[in-house]
């Protein structure tokens, strides 16, 4: 019994949350209402049975065949990399240079698998480096053997920023999950770019990054390209797409599995509040979404239905020709009201009622001061005695 009251609870909830007026309305910094019905659902996407594989959207750039590796991938100048297919995986080769997807990303959600050689030799930055790059090399989170990096010990030393998890010389990962050279170990990246407005960066890029499913970098918001040695900053606008990037350190590591999405840039969201809202565009798509769904409405009648749907339009926009249909429909109703009797008005409670949530809910938001409608409703539910508890 109680399964059955809270579903039908929930049923009453979902059903109210898709009609009309419901959640607050639309505001300066927001184009949609709280629970909006008419807000855009996210487009589809068919996750992969098995976490670590590509989703329906993704771009796969190496599966681990022969075709992918020649098709996807270049040296640095667009020609055939000398890097090796070798049983599976893309193989780092001395003096190759970085292997580049042909395909340009900006903002980008990325997977990769990489595997430092079993046998590592060598000390330090010598260990297995490589390094995944985004933005055409621009940004580089570090691949490295650092499973017993320890300064301690002096066993495998290395400075922290440069470990593998890192943003390389800026960031050290958050902690340390890497597993023993020769195991597969896992990147899932998220980069988002800087925004410029012309000379001027009004939001640093980002990176956050899991390593093995732990997460090592929070949103890391890059402080410049990632160079050796040297402190970098967001001084000038850069290419905003460029290819993803392997790097050659003269070392043989191992990637596989490597797929990526695009990502839209979280800055070009300007309607969904936040201090990313841009006031104008939050007036534009509103007056749109007024213009879309007063075009559904037939002006030449003043039911329930065509009021709620009008009082829905101007929680959107007041202006014009808004507020004069609003006007126009709302005093056709209230003309139908005043002239009822008393048994009309009762067997008509609930439509009523329904028009009376929706100027409750405008009245809340103060989209409307003075609202003559919802003032001659009142008056219905008081002379009909609606407003008392039935005992
Ligand atoms: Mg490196």
């Amino acid at each position: 019994m109680k399964k059955l009251i809270f579903a039908s609870a929930m049923a009453a909830v979902a059903a109210s949350a898709y009609a009309g007026l419901y959640g607050d309305t639309p505001d300066a910094k927001h184009a949609w209402a709280v629970h909006d019905h008419n807000r855009p659902n996210p487009v589809k996407v068919t996750p992969a049975d098995q976490i670590g594989q590509p989703p329906s959207d993704a771009v796969v750039l190496f599966d681990g065949t022969q075709k992918s590796f020649d098709e996807n991938w270049t040296d640095a100048r667009g020609n055939k990399t000398k890097w090796k297919f070798v049983n599976g995986t893309m193989e780092s080769v001395r003096s190759a240079g970085n292997i580049c997807s042909r395909e340009q990303f900006g903002d980008v959600q990325l997977h990769v698998e990489w595997q430092a050689p079993v046998k590592v030799s060598g000390f330090g930055q010598g260990r297995g480096n490589s390094g995944v790059f985004v933005l055409g090399g621009m940004y580089e989170v570090q691949v490295l053997d650092s499973y017993e990096t320890n300064p301690a010990d002096m066993k495998n030393p290395n400075y922290a920023d440069g470990q593998a998890g890192a943003v390389y010389g800026q960031n050290p990962p958050l902690v340390n999950p890497t597993r023993k050279p020769g195991e597969w170990q896992v990147y899932d990246i998220v980069f988002h770019q800087p925004v410029f407005e012309g000379n001027t960066c009004v939001h640093p890029g980002s990176l956050t990054v899991f390593l093995n499913g732990v997460l090592v970098q929070d949103h890391w918001e890059v402080e410049g390209p990632t160079w050796h040695m040297r402190r970098t900053r967001q001084d000038k606008p850069r290419a905003t797409k460029g290819s993803i990037q392997f790097q050659d350190h003269g070392n043989p590591v191992h990637f596989r599995n490597v797929w990526a999405r695009h990502l839209p840039s979280r800055y070009a969201n300007t309607t969904h509040g936040t201090y990313l809202a841009k006031e104008q565009d939050v007036a534009a798509q509103r007056k749109a979404t007024a213009e879309k769904l007063l075009a559904k409405i037939d002006t030449s009648k003043c039911g329930a239905n065509e009021v709620n749907a009008i009082l829905e339009v101007v929680s959107y926009c007041k202006g014009e020709p808004f507020c004069g249909a609003c006007k126009k429909i709302c005093g056709g109703y209230l003309a139908k009201l005043n002239a009822m009797d008393g048994a009309a008005l009762d067997q008509a409670k609930g439509e009523i009622m329904g028009v009376k949530r929706s100027c409750d809910v405008l009245a809340r938001n103060k989209v409307v001061e003075k609202c003559p409608l919802k003032a001659k409703i009142e008056e219905i539910i008081k002379a009909r005695g609606w407003d008392k508890k039935r005992r």
